[in-house]
């Protein structure tokens, strides 16, 4: 596989797209998936349904434009499709890993797309081994399946009984989608940690990580799956089924300070407006003695702006990112790097010489990123450099579905404030409260994990070992 190009430290895995009842299915599919394509760029696909029920399916390596051309999807037929974008990890790459799975299976085929990351994958895998399950993946996404039709003591009920059995064994975070020929099933995990929203285009509905897909194709939002539950899209409209009598809210916190796109709405809440509060609140907390408000591109420049507004400093294009690199572009090595070239990032030396700089920043990982950020500021003439970040110490790893490194590689776990502003050359650096991030939102819960060490859901050991080994 080519290398990934990538300034990015954080990693969101995937994001699930699927529409009913609507010609030309697959088409539109293509351009939810195209939406939600920061959401994963190794791997997509499609699987479709047509008027006689048969699945067709069409997956690859790589970014949506390069797997799909008109012809492909012309051969996906019919007016119910599921989609998926994929970030490599938890199982590794390659095609068998790719999404949406499909199976055959005598009692009806089915598809399945999943988002997020299922903590006690291992122990189930191995249980379902032991019980003559044959796997395709070493995706824990396909467990979901093989729980379905292998758990299912009745297999005369409905479907809907098997998939609330099977997800009832499940922990961790999820948004799944499941298509049968004539019907999708969404499904949310009870903690409520990835989002999943439906929408409605003409007679039909559609169904999405994020809503900023439903612009993208003229659907309107009709309203979020709940956390803990199962909605079934069918020719009947939509039907509601609680798998889980718990319920939470925890939203992954990341997506509001991170992955996702500006213009989409996450539980009521518009990202934009989210980070903007998010700078207000990061300036009210740590003022800065400065000239302009510089935000790294492109998921600081919301927070830069309402840092800029609260603090009545001028907010300035201070850094502009190369919007043209992509996956297969050639890297530099280390002596070309170390000669000044940049790919992704440039300091505007006319705006930032001679001045006293707020560098806003979504979130420190490695303290890399942020070390190159603040030396390219300086070598451009700044004068002082002070780093706010718009949300609080990263400190412990996700089990959730977000690859965001091993204790080991995370900065803020090893590192008090002061050290870390040491290590990036930073003049002063802060960092937002837990407290400011809920009330970014007006929440009153949301998943904090990676910056408080409390997890929502038992940790299985396998994770935490395979997370030690870095995988
Ligand atoms: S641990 Fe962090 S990245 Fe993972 S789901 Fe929770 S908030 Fe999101």
């Amino acid at each position: 596989m080519v290398p990934r190009i990538s300034d990015r430290e954080l990693h969101e895995e995937c994001g699930v797209f699927g529409i009913f009842g609507v010609p030309d299915a697959a088409s539109l599919t293509y351009y939810g998936l195209h939406a939600l394509q920061h959401r994963g760029q190794e791997g997509c696909g499609i699987v479709s349904a047509d008027a006689d029920g048969a699945l067709h399916r069409i997956k690859g390596d790589g970014l949506v434009t390069e797997v799909f051309n008109e012809e492909k999807l012309a051969g996906l037929r019919g007016s119910m499709a599921i989609g998926h974008v994929r970030y490599t990890t938890a199982g590794g790459s390659g095609i068998e890993n790719i999404q949406p799975f499909l199976f055959r299976h005598n009692t009806g085929d089915f598809a399945l797309a999943h988002n997020g990351n299922i903590v006690n994958s291992a122990p189930l895998r191995r249980h379902l081994e032991n019980r003559g399950s044959l796997f395709q993946s070493t995706s824990d996404s396909e467990i979901l399946a093989h729980l379905i039709k292998k758990e299912n003591k009745f297999p005369d009920r409905p479907r809907i009984f098997a998939i609330v059995d099977a997800l009832n064994m499940l922990e961790g975070a999820f948004a799944f989608l499941i298509m049968t020929s004539n019907r999708i099933y969404a499904c949310r995990d009870k903690y409520g940690l990835r989002p999943l929203s439906i929408g409605r285009l003409g007679d039909g509905y559609v169904v999405s990580s994020e809503t900023c897909a439903f612009d993208a194709i003229g659907a309107e939002f009709v309203r979020d799956v709940e956390p803990g539950e199962i909605v079934t899209i069918d020719r009947r409209g939509l039907r509601s089924t609680d798998y889980s009598q718990y319920k939470r809210r925890l939203m992954c916190s990341m997506e509001y300070i991170y992955f996702a796109r500006p213009d989409s709405d996450i539980e009521g809440c518009n990202v934009h407006a989210y980070r903007k509060e998010s700078g207000r609140l990061l300036w009210q907390e740590a003022p800065a003695e400065a000239d302009i408000v510089v935000g790294v591109p492109d998921s600081s420049l919301s927070a830069a702006m309402g840092y800029a507004e609260a603090s009545g400093l001028p907010y300035e294009m201070g850094l502009i990112k190369n919007k043209y690199i992509g996956r297969t572009f050639i890297q530099p090595t280390q002596a070309l790097r170390e000669k000044g070239v940049r790919m992704k990032l440039s300091a505007v030396r006319t705006i930032v010489k001679g001045k006293r700089v707020v560098l806003v920043d979504d979130s420190i990982v490695r303290g890399t990123t942020s070390r190159r950020i603040v030396t390219m500021l300086k070598e451009a003439g700044a004068t002082q450099v002070h780093v706010r970040i718009a949300s609080p110490p990263m400190i412990s790893p996700c089990f959730y579905g977000v690859d965001t490194s091993t204790y080991d590689e995370l900065i803020s776990a090893r590192k008090s404030v002061p050290e870390v502003c040491a290590e990036i050359g930073a003049d002063t650096l802060a960092f937002l409260s837990p407290e400011s991030l809920l009330k970014s939102g007006g929440r009153s819960e949301l998943c904090m994990a990676c910056f408080t060490a409390h997890y929502p859901t038992a940790l299985y050991s396998s994770v935490e070992q395979a997370n030690k080994e870095g995988k």
